[in-house]
């Protein structure tokens, strides 16, 4: 990736860190993309806000109900059971009990999810939906609201880092936005991994996220600092846990408190390249944003703007000033 003006940023910290790929991967629920595979016949195009995010991804769709021979329409499915681990079951007696389908139809996808960057499940499915899925304790019982789709559960044990999110939860801006980072710092991930792991590109690789991951959890961020602290052996594992770190941070938007925090950081860097008054209205700038009487994309673009001009490449390599492609706006009403 490189810096804000283009250049590259340097052998100091950049050695070994392999750029992040321009266009991830992820897998969707095929009935939002438009694919009639409902159990109505129908699709759910209308719950996915395509416009926001379709230039940034390659979606590769799955319907795990049609994918285990379904028809469409279909008799709907449920999850049913008392012990934490519900069973998803046709209405159908004739098709009864899919759940085994579902999951196998999971495992034999596994080659093709490892190879995605992220996934975008379908809401309240028993199949898809990520959480807070309808789930009948007993077929007369009324439903409580904490069941996992089968097909998001199974995606979720084998591949516990990779950024899953529910298509609703996509039209609130801050998590639009927290999504799609974690997607392009996932993507990043994996194609430094499959470089494969030294101290140095690890070392690299946490430089460039330093001030995302402090945005997001301070408390994360020195984890990360003690986690890398010696390298001399076990790279490998500490990389593993240093994924699971950072995505487990990334889940969730970054407040507005943590945001001033990293700004602040950043603004630091400034200090000794631009003048007194320039320096006062960047600070006014970053506690109008906290105020919330301007949106954060202003504060960034003068905050890139003074770091083009200045020799400051750890700063200007930071991915906080550059989590997705600018193009897609997705910092312009945070
Ligand atoms: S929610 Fe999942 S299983 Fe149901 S139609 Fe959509 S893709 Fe298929």
């Amino acid at each position: 990736m490189p810096n804000l003006d283009g250049s590259n940023p340097g052998n100091r910290f950049d050695v070994e860190c392999v750029d992040r790929p321009e266009r991830p991967r992820i897998g969707i629920s095929a009935c939002l993309t438009g694919a009639e595979v409902r159990y109505d016949g129908g699709h759910k195009r209308s719950s996915f806000p395509h416009n926001a995010v379709a230039n940034l991804f390659d979606f590769v769709p799955f319907c795990p109900e049609t994918g285990i021979g379904l028809p469409t329409p279909r008799p709907i499915i449920r999850l049913i059971g008392r012990d934490g681990a519900p069973r998803a079951m046709s209405v159908d007696p004739s098709v009864g009990d899919v759940t085994t389908a579902i999951q196998s139809f999971a495992a034999n996808r596994a080659a093709m999810i490892d190879e995605l960057d992220g996934f975008v499940l379908m809401k309240n499915s028993p199949s898809c939906g990520l959480e807070r899925v309808k789930r009948y304790p007993d077929e007369d019982a009324h439903a409580v609201r904490d069941g996992i789709g089968v097909f998001a559960a199974s995606v979720m044990e084998r591949f516990p880092h990779l950024p899953l999110e529910e298509s609703g939860r996509l039209f609130n801006l801050d998590w639009r936005e927290a999504f799609v980072a974690r997607v392009f710092a996932y993507a990043h991930w994996r194609v430094n991994e499959a470089a494969g792991w030294t101290a140095s590109r690890l070392i690299a690789f946490h430089s460039r996220y330093k001030y995302l991951l402090m945005a997001h959890a301070q408390g994360r961020y020195r984890d990360a600092g003690r986690l890398l602290a010696n390298l001399e052996t076990g790279v490998e594992a500490r990389a593993a846990d240093y994924i699971a770190l950072l995505m487990d941070a990334m889940r969730t938007p970054i407040s507005r408190g943590g945001h001033v925090n990293a700004l602040a950081h950043l603004q630091g860097y400034l200090k000794r390249h631009i003048d007194g008054a320039a320096r006062q209205e960047m600070a006014a700038l970053i506690d109008d944003f906290r105020r919330g009487a301007v949106p954060l994309l202003n504060v960034i673009t003068l905050l890139r703007h003074h770091l083009s001009r200045v020799d400051e490449p750890y700063a200007k390599a930071q991915v906080y000033l550059n989590p997705h492609p600018r193009a897609a706006g997705l910092r312009r009403n945070l």
